[in-house]
């Protein structure tokens, strides 16, 4: 009769603890508490295609592949077709003139040797007292 009782409370929680709704409630809750508390919604990260470290969008140059005017620079971000990310380093720029393939890969494509001009014409300046 206890052990029964006792038994029946225990499915209670169960039923409320772990039912489904209220789970999801918890666990958007949680994720709530964890999330920055600041106004920033959502900094989008993506990668350098020559250091493979993650960066704000804003510190990266988006190149695209385009399907109109081939390998371009994007300032925007929002030109369409495939796209990949150089940071500011102009280590990094000068490490995929080097090494196209990491590019061409990046893009699926074979960057020209025009559309690398105009890549290289975007190379971030060289910062004071960095050997080029
Ligand atoms: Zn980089």
């Amino acid at each position: 009769m206890k052990k029964q009782a006792r038994f029946g409370n225990l499915g209670y929680i169960y039923s409320t603890a772990f039912s489904r709704r209220r789970s999801a409630i918890i666990f958007k809750s949680m994720k709530q508490k964890k999330a920055r508390p600041q106004r920033q919604k959502h900094i989008p990260q993506r990668t350098c295609v020559a250091c493979r470290q993650k960066f704000d969008k804003k510190r990266l140059t988006r190149i695209v592949r385009t399907p109109e005017n081939g390998v371009v620079i994007d300032p925007g971000g929002k030109q369409n077709g495939r796209g990949a990310y150089l940071c500011d380093q102009r280590a990094c720029w000068e490490h995929v003139l080097q090494q196209p393939q990491l590019l061409n890969k990046a893009l699926q494509t074979t960057v020209s040797a025009a559309e690398w001009q105009l890549i290289a014409a975007h190379k971030p300046d060289d910062n004071p007292g960095a050997t080029a």
